[in-house]
C-alpha cells in the first residue's frame, strides 16, 4: 500500500489477506509508513507491519516472498522509503489499483482501472473472479466496505457505479454491521480536533471566488497547537467543496519534511494534472496530492501564481 496509507489502502490489504489466509496463504501485510488511529480498529491491523518502525523483518519478508500485491498505488515512490526495495525485491508483483497513469514497467502484472471507484472494490472483484466469492466473511466484508466508503466519500461521488451498490449488498449477506465501520472512521475523534477545525475554517481558509477555489493552509504551530495526528486532518479538503459554487479546492500543510497538498474538484476541472503540473503529485481527476519544498507562505504564493492560467477552466 501507499505510505500514509487511508481507508481504502488499508482496506484492501486487509481484505486481501483475509482472503488469501483463508486459502491457507503465508501472508503479510506491510504499510511503508504509520497510519491514521481511525483504521486502528480494523479487523488484522494489528498484524500489519510499519517498515520504518520494522526495517529489517519488513525486509527479510520482502526478500523472501513470491509475489508481491501493490494496492492502492501505481508507482513505487508512493511507498516512500520501501520504494527501493519493491524496485529490487524478486518476487512477482502484481498491480491493483485505480489511480492514472501507472508505472506499468515496476510491475509482473496487473490493472490500474480509473473506471474503479476503489482499490476494494477491486479485491472484491479479483475474489469473485477467482471463483472464491463464497469465502467473503464479515471481515472480509468489513475491510473491503471501509475502502469502498472512504474512496466514495459515503457513497456520493460519480464513481459510485451500479456494481458497487451490487457489491455492498453482497458484502452486507455477510451480517458485517456497517453503521459501525461509519462510527470508528468518522464518529471516533478526540474534541481537539473539531476544535482545530473550527480554527481552521475561521482562520485560515481563504475564498477566491473569482477563480471559484477555497483555500486553506495549516502551519506547523497550529498542528502543535491542537495536538493534530496522522489522520486529523483527513477529509478537512472536502469542506471547502461545500461552498455554493465552489470548484476547486485546495489544502497545505506544513509537514514535518515538506508541505503537503491535497486537491479536490467538482466536475471537470483535473486536479490529477493539476498536480502533476505544478506540484510534482498526481491521483484521480476529482482528488489528488502534491507536495513542495518551498515555505508555507510561499507555496501558498506558488498556488495563487498558477491559478491565474485557470481561470478560464474555472468560470
Ligand atoms: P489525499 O489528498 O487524500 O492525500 O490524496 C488524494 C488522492 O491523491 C489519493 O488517491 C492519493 O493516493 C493521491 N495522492 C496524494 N498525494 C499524492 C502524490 O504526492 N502523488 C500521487 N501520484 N498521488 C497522490
Ligand atoms: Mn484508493
Amino acid at each position: 500500500m501507499h505510505q500514509k496509507p487511508d481507508g481504502d489502502a488499508m482496506g484492501s490489504a486487509l481484505g486481501l489477506y483475509h482472503f488469501l489466509k483463508g486459502l491457507n496463504h503465508d501472508v503479510t501485510v506491510i504499510s511503508p509508513t504509520n497510519w491514521a488511529d481511525f483504521l486502528q480498529w480494523m479487523p488484522g491491523t494489528r498484524q500489519v507491519i510499519n517498515f520504518e518502525m520494522n526495517k529489517e523483518k519488513s525486509l527479510k519478508i520482502l526478500g523472501e516472498a513470491q509475489v508481491i500485491f501493490c494496492l492502492d498505488f501505481n508507482i513505487f515512490h508512493r511507498t516512500k522509503h520501501l520504494a527501493i526495495h519493491l524496485a529490487n525485491a524478486a518476487a512477482v508483483k502484481i498491480l491493483i489499483d485505480h489511480h492514472q497513469q501507472p508505472d506499468a514497467d515496476s510491475f509482473t502484472y496487473g490493472i490500474s482501472d480509473t473506471g474503479k471507484s476503489s482499490t476494494c472494490e477491486m479485491i472484491y472483484d479479483f475474489i469473485v473472479a477467482s471463483g472464491h466469492d463464497n469465502s467473503i466473511n464479515t471481515d472480509i466484508a468489513t475491510c473491503l466496505y471501509t475502502g469502498v466508503m472512504t474512496d466514495t466519500g459515503s457513497f456520493r461521488f460519480p464513481s459510485t457505479t451500479a456494481s458497487v451498490h451490487r457489491m455492498i449488498a453482497r458484502l452486507k449477506e455477510t451480517g458485517f454491521e456497517h453503521d459501525q465501520v461509519h462510527n470508528h472512521i468518522y464518529d471516533n475523534f478526540l474534541e481537539n480536533r473539531l476544535r482545530f477545525i473550527g480554527f481552521a475554517l475561521t482562520s485560515r481558509m481563504e475564498v477566491l471566488y473569482e477563480y471559484n477555489t477555497a483555500l486553506m493552509y495549516i502551519t506547523k504551530q497550529d498542528l502543535q497547537k491542537y495536538e493534530i495526528k496522522t489522520g486529523d486532518t483527513e477529509g478537512l479538503v472536502n469542506y471547502l467543496l461545500t461552498i455554493q459554487g465552489i470548484k476547486f479546492g485546495a489544502i497545505v500543510i506544513d509537514r514535518d519534511e515538506e508541505r503537503k497538498w491535497s486537491f479536490r474538484s467538482k466536475g471537470s476541472f483535473d486536479v490529477n494534472q493539476f498536480a502533476r503540473m505544478h506540484f510534482e503529485g498526481g491521483g484521480h481527476a476529482n482528488a489528488s496530492g502534491g507536495r513542495s519544498s518551498h515555505s508555507i507562505d510561499q507555496t501558498v504564493r506558488d498556488f495563487k501564481e498558477v491559478l491565474k492560467q485557470y481561470k478560464n477552466q474555472l468560470q
